[in-house]
């Protein structure tokens, strides 16, 4: 066994020398590999047991695999597809990671804590990305002002999570793809992490504990609706009419609001999981009673529920036109928007914010090192 000095320097090693990660590989992948090299299958599952159940943190710990094994991995693969650069902690609770990707990209992922009234821990929710950056550009998201980088692969993906475990000693119970980027413009790698996230092999979380928001990449939503473990599903509306919704959402150009609810009925249908409407109330801009009046149209169409988020200012990425305009709107107003729902028989949530203090809004993250936020 190497001490931990061999262990930082063998992860330095591997960050010089580029291989392919192995938690790109799926249970099945890696028994192809493991066939290839004439080793037993029952390798793999002892592989996948050092990885996922012993968070293994260098292929030198996997002590149930023969030697020489364990240096042909360490040789061919990397464990390791990101590191945490830094974290803030909110005076909530919430904790905000800042990542490092192996080609020195950032990411942020967060981390909530959800207590009882008992004080006791309810649930620990991990928001994560999807993406470096984002091309979709929504007008009130300070991670679509700030441009697109690259897709996460589904190491990158799944080791936010195994990350965050690690650093804080404890088990995610809820995760929401929520973070940066849009998860469907990522399906490929997005889908092959949540088969890794609720792999029998790699279990690392239960599929209906996992939410993956999206802005309504309407073909994509059908798609994943016929995938082995569909998460619950949760969609960036914002708008009640086309013409608004275009406004801040560019990507609604392309799956109006009929195609989406096409779609999101034909997830319903295929999965039976509850959807979430994801609302900011903006002033003057999407709380008339009009608005109120298609909510509730749109929410009844299947069984959900509607979640009021709040707005975080994203003045500090010089926002223009239609981004510079939106200003959320008064909790008082929020509470009669919401009350009007509810008098019409929709399930609404209004949410407060968590860590607001660490700019964390979930959706609406921004990279606090490259933009000297917060720091
Ligand atoms: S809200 Fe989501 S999809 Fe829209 S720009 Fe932000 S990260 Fe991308």
């Amino acid at each position: 066994m190497r001490d931990s000095a061999e262990n930082i320097r063998y992860i330095i090693k591997e960050k010089i020398k580029p291989k392919r990660q192995i938690k790109d590989f799926s249970f099945e992948e890696m028994k192809e590999y493991f066939e290839s090299k004439g080793e037993a299958n029952y390798r793999v599952n002892q592989l996948f047991d050092e990885i996922y159940s012993n968070r293994a943190l260098s292929f030198f710990e996997m002590t149930t695999l023969p030697k020489g094994l364990r240096q042909t991995l360490s040789e061919e693969f990397s464990l390791h597809s990101l590191k945490i650069d830094s974290k803030r902690i909110s005076q909530d609770g919430s904790i905000k990671y800042l990542f490092e990707l192996n080609d020195s990209n950032l990411i942020e992922a967060v981390y909530m804590p959800w207590i009882n009234e008992e004080g006791e821990m309810e649930r620990s929710t991990l928001c994560i990305s999807s993406m470096a950056g984002c091309p979709a550009g929504c007008a009130f998201c300070a991670t679509g002002m700030l441009g697109f980088k690259r897709n996460l692969t589904p190491s990158e993906i799944i080791e936010q999570i195994m990350l965050v475990e690690a650093d804080l000693n404890l088990k995610i119970n809820n995760v929401v793809i929520m973070g940066m980027g849009e998860p469907l413009l990522n399906y490929a790698n997005v889908v092959k992490s949540l088969q890794l996230m609720t792999g029998e092999k790699s279990k690392i979380i239960g599929r209906r504990k996992i939410t993956l928001s999206t802005a309504g990449i309407a073909t994509k939503i059908k798609l994943l609706a016929n995938i082995d473990s569909p998460p619950k599903l949760a969609i960036s509306l914002h708008a009640t009419t086309n013409a608004t919704r275009q406004k801040i959402i560019p990507i609604s150009k392309s799956f109006d609001i009929s195609s989406l609810m096409d779609a999101i009925e034909f997830y319903y249908r295929q999965t039976k999981m509850p959807i979430t409407y994801e609302y900011i109330v903006f002033d003057g801009f999407n709380d008339t009673p009009e608005d109120a009046e298609r909510l509730r149209k749109i929410a009844l169409r299947v069984p959900s529920r509607v979640n009021f988020i709040p707005y975080n200012d994203i003045s500090f990425t010089n926002p223009q036109g239609i981004s510079k305009e939106l200003k959320p709107a008064t909790s008082e107003k929020i509470a009669e928007f919401a009350n009007a729902l509810r008098s019409a028989g929709v399930a609404v949530i209004v949410r407060d914010t968590y860590g607001r203090d660490i700019e964390a809004a979930c959706g609406q993250l921004a990279l606090s090192k490259d933009n000297k936020v917060g720091e």
